[in-house]
């Protein structure tokens, strides 16, 4: 086999934000974005694409890598890049300028079905992200028909239990440290009242 076959795979890239840099300051800072989105996130970009060359996964897409690699004491770093790629550029698109507010019509729906109101159901969040123990990540999630809070450690992604994520916050120190220090919910519910965006979740619920 010549090396132009390993060579060919595609590289993984880091996505454009869907804002710019300075869009949803005061809440997060253009300084958080640029060490966060410029730093954090293009590193395990980076990490990913070095320790896939030349391997099995070097070919699939993001998301089988993901799923292929979960659990698997071997290929702990290769999940770790992976799902961190994916779960920040899921976040990024969980927050918009001018978010917060109203969830449009049928996912507002789910959320009454699911929690009985949308306040309820951001104090569910809140309640996640603040109690996480150090690092990770809380979700809304859709579990078969209904819809879920849950929380995860470090990279781990709810894609990895079969849920399918609707919208994410980090609660990674990094997300928040430069503009918070250790007011982890202060970040958080500034989020949720001022950026989070309900349109993305509810095209994820589809
Ligand atoms: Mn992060």
């Amino acid at each position: 086999m010549s090396n132009d076959m390993i060579e060919s795979a595609p590289l993984h890239v880091l996505p454009s934000l869907p804002y710019t840099d300075n869009a949803l300051s005061p809440v997060i800072s253009a300084n958080t974005i640029g060490f966060h989105y410029g730093k954090h996130h293009q590193g395990y970009v980076d990490n990913l694409n070095k320790l896939i060359a030349g391997t099995e996964f070097a070919a699939l897409p993001l998301e089988k890598i993901i799923t292929e690699s979960a659990g698997k004491a071997n290929q702990t770093a290769i999940f770790n890049n992976a799902a961190q790629t994916w779960n920040h550029t899921f976040y990024w698109r969980s927050l918009r300028p001018k978010g917060g507010g109203k969830a449009p019509a049928g996912l507002k729906q789910k959320i009454e079905a699911s929690f009985g109101t949308l306040d309820q159901c951001k104090k569910e969040l809140a309640t996640a992200a603040i109690t996480q123990f150090g690092s990770g990540w809380a979700w809304l999630v859709l579990d078969s028909d209904k819809l879920k809070v849950v929380r995860t450690g470090n990279a781990d992604v709810p894609l990895a239990a079969g849920l399918k994520p609707l919208l994410t916050i980090d609660v990674w120190e990094h997300a928040y440290y430069l503009d918070y220090q250790n007011r982890r919910a202060d970040y958080v519910n500034a989020v949720l009242d001022k950026l989070i965006n309900w349109d993305f979740a509810a095209e994820n619920l589809g």
